[in-house]
């Protein structure tokens, strides 16, 4: 009996390890049954979900695109026919209130709707890339799974975000052509997949930079662009996807009225066949309408912060807007909050004040206590000199 009962005690520890390794197991099987299950309804929700693709016209001037587009300059006899059709004639407004009127900070904030506070890329002297999980692109794959979802990303120009779970990225992949024709192979090879794609054509930019903003050859370069679109709308009917695809075209940013340059140049455009969009709105707003798009979370994930924009599915649920954010001047925005003043665009630059220009009768612009004596964030020596001159 003694012996009996100090064997039995000196089982205890190792009773109370295996009873507490069961239970650590069940604990384990049921959260990874849960996860399962989570997954598959996330599958369920992809199954009926759009195909998206993003589709960049970078550096194209809102005022220069609807020249065009309505047939005013000479030589844009043919206007912008694809955009006309996947739009039905509605362009929006998208303007720059955050980072500057660049691509480096542009491309990543579209492809993920974060200010240029929270991704450290304010402009084209900053680091290149968004810090890991930030893009759409990571967060798709993160929320549906590799296997679930292709993503593909295609640049003429840089990469911008980090590309360790793209399931094809090529950056400097150069002009339209290049561009376009790796565009359509994806689209052929990913048809029967899921897929969220983004393909960047620069050669409008480089037009600009070339040419100048009112230049024939600026023109050229967007109808180019225009054709393209084309070309891609119809690989996805000739694949039979184009009625499960929305297609987002848009620019990072516009040019300097006349000029080489695109210093202050906050306004862009962006064109959808997707019937959810309502509104114009600003650069980050487009990543939270596809992130809602497919049923991903806009507030913060763990390590990853809260997106910043607010989708353009609807009007913004701000009673009016705070100090120091942007007023978007698109129908029904919100106003500044009433002890506010909006003041401009407007930047100061090299000693200089530019004024924003390429989007003719837009007045958006910035909420603050323009007048208080002090002289704070977006207020500048431009835009609020009564605050700033001294
Ligand atoms: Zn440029």
């Amino acid at each position: 009996m003694y012996f009996r009962s100090v064997t039995f005690r000196r089982q205890i520890p190792l009773l109370v390890a295996i009873l507490f390794s069961l239970l650590l197991g069940i604990i384990k099987v049921t959260s990874e049954i849960k996860e399962i299950r989570e997954l598959q309804s996330r599958k369920a929700f992809l199954a009926t979900a759009p195909n998206i693709i993003i589709i960049g016209w970078d550096g194209v001037q809102r005022d220069h695109l609807w020249e065009c587009f309505q047939k005013e300059l000479p030589e844009c006899k043919k206007g912008l026919p694809n955009m006309e059709g996947l739009t039905s004639g509605e362009v929006f407004d998208i303007t720059v209130t955050n980072g500057e009127t660049e691509t480096t900070p542009g491309w990543p904030q579209i492809l993920s709707g974060y200010s240029a506070e929270v991704s450290g890329i304010f402009s084209n002297d900053d680091q290149p890339a968004l810090p890991k999980g930030f893009s759409i692109f990571e967060k798709l794959e993160e929320y549906f799974g590799e296997d679930n979802i292709v993503t593909l990303y295609v640049s003429g120009k840089g990469a911008y975000i980090n590309n360790e779970r793209i399931d094809y990225l090529q950056e400097s992949a150069g002009n339209n052509s290049n561009v376009g024709a790796k565009a359509l192979e994806l689209i052929e090879k990913y048809k029967d997949k899921k897929f969220f794609a983004f393909f960047l054509f620069k050669d409008s930019d480089s037009s600009g930079h070339k040419f100048k903003e009112n230049s024939v050859e600026y023109s050229e370069k967007i109808f180019d662009e225009d054709q393209w679109l084309e070309k891609i709308i119809t690989k996805l009917k000739e694949t039979g996807v184009y009625e499960e695809t929305l297609i987002y075209v848009t620019t990072d940013h516009g040019f300097d009225e006349g000029q080489d340059k695109h210093q202050n140049a906050p306004y862009g455009f962006l064109a959808t066949n997707d019937p959810l969009v309502i509104r114009g709105g600003d650069r980050k707003d487009l990543a939270p309408t596809i992130l809602e798009r497919y049923g991903l979370s806009l507030g913060r994930q763990g390590n990853i912060p809260a997106v910043y924009g607010y989708p353009l599915s609807s009007i913004p649920p701000l009673s009016c807007i705070p100090e120091g954010e942007a007023f978007l001047d698109y129908p029904n925005s919100p106003k500044c909050c009433q002890d506010l003043r909006l003041i401009g665009l407007d930047k100061f630059k090299d000693g200089k004040c530019l004024l924003p220009t390429g989007g003719r009768g837009d007045g958006s612009g910035y909420c603050t206590k323009c007048g208080d004596g002090q002289c704070q964030k977006p207020e500048n020596k431009c835009n609020c000199p009564v605050d700033c001159s001294g």
